[in-house]
């Protein structure tokens, strides 16, 4: 992977790259502690910079040399390297103050924007392996708490369960905070678990997924508790609808914005057309959203490559009433896809 980025850094006139994004540190090194590191690619060498209480770490896992120093020391040590140089730096990584401190390479600095990020994009088989193991993890920990989702019981207190469902199979945590949104709270698309105590009559909306190994899953289900009013039926059966039409139409060569728009125009026919607020879906990987990015914003040239690993999770969201967002995971082949996350979704 770092002979491909040469090849880039080298079309676009720089001599290396200054990574300071923990994701894309991780990516390129195998060093599972990334935020406690930096890491310098030349075209002709690259150094890990990490501090001292890695030693043993930085030995067993990084696949590229390492340098141990203290954080006020490595601007210090890389200037031997990049003095004169043209740098690139990641230009959504890097806070102003670390930007000063980059003063100190004595370089050209030149902000780039998602070169690693677009290597991450397409998968190779052990990281859809680790993402496929995420996402049964996910599942099997919502299975087993399936009988503990109705009425009475509070949006936090099952969250935690959840939590702690996905640690007891093997999740190094939960992927993101995770959203249990009943009632009319789940017209939020983003309501994490409050204390809201679920009723009869709710569509909860439950959107989980388990970290392992630095790579995440990311589903959401919405599960109704007794009796549901018609009208929140009617919307789960529209976003369900646009959900599957998505996937079908899901395979390498697609364009991500053409798949946002086959299920934002369903959802318009329904009656839904403000009420899908936010795009599509996203990639998914070492970060919970990655390139690509399924929505109006992609470019007319963003197409789904194979080995993309991305959500499809149309949702409606109707204030005062409630919302629906149902969400799969799926890996990109050259004819269609994988659907890693298997939980059923029925008809209401
Ligand atoms: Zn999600
Ligand atoms: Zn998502």
């Amino acid at each position: 992977m770092l002979q491909q980025l040469r090849e880039v850094l080298v079309a676009k006139g720089l001599d290396g790259l200054w990574v300071a994004k923990p994701e894309n540190i991780r990516y390129l090194t195998g060093f599972t502690t990334p935020k406690d590191g930096k890491l310098l690619v030349m075209l002709d060498s690259e150094l890990l910079y990490t501090d001292s209480r890695y030693t043993v770490q930085a030995t067993e896992e990084s696949r590229v040399p390492f340098e141990i120093a203290r954080f006020d020391e490595v601007y210090e040590h890389a200037k031997q390297f990049t003095t004169g140089k043209k740098i690139g730096f990641e230009a959504d990584a890097v806070l102003y103050k670390q930007f000063q401190e980059l003063a100190a390479l004595a370089a050209t600095l030149e902000p780039v924007d998602g070169l690693i990020e677009a290597f991450r994009a397409a998968k190779v088989a052990s990281e859809v392996a680790g993402i496929r193991q995420a996402a049964q993890i996910a599942d099997a920990a919502l299975e087993a708490l399936r009988p503990k989702l109705q009425a009475g019981v509070r949006e936090r207190d099952f969250a935690l369960e959840l939590e702690f469902e996905m640690r007891k199979r093997g999740a190094d945590s939960a992927a993101f905070e995770i959203i249990v949104a009943s009632g009319e709270r789940s017209a939020m698309p983003h309501g994490t678990a409050s204390s809201r105590v679920m009723q009869n009559g709710d569509l909860v909306t439950i959107d989980w997924g388990a970290a392992l190994n630095g790579y995440h899953s990311d589903c959401t289900r919405a599960y109704p508790i007794g009796d549901v009013p018609r009208q929140l039926r009617e919307m789960y059966n529209a976003v369900l609808e646009a959900n599957l039409l998505a996937i079908s139409h899901v395979k390498a060569g697609v364009g991500c914005k053409e798949l946002d728009t086959i299920a934002r125009d369903y959802l318009t026919k329904q009656g839904f057309e403000k009420e899908f607020a936010h795009s599509l879906g996203h990639g998914v990987g070492l970060a919970v959203h990655e390139a690509p990015s399924l929505s109006q914003r992609a470019k007319d040239t963003d197409v789904l490559e194979v080995g993309n690993i991305v959500t499809i999770e149309p949702g409606v969201y109707l204030e005062g009433v409630g919302g629906v967002r149902i969400e799969d995971l799926l890996v990109v082949t050259a004819t269609g896809c994988e659907i890693l996350t298997s939980l059923p979704k029925p008809r209401l």
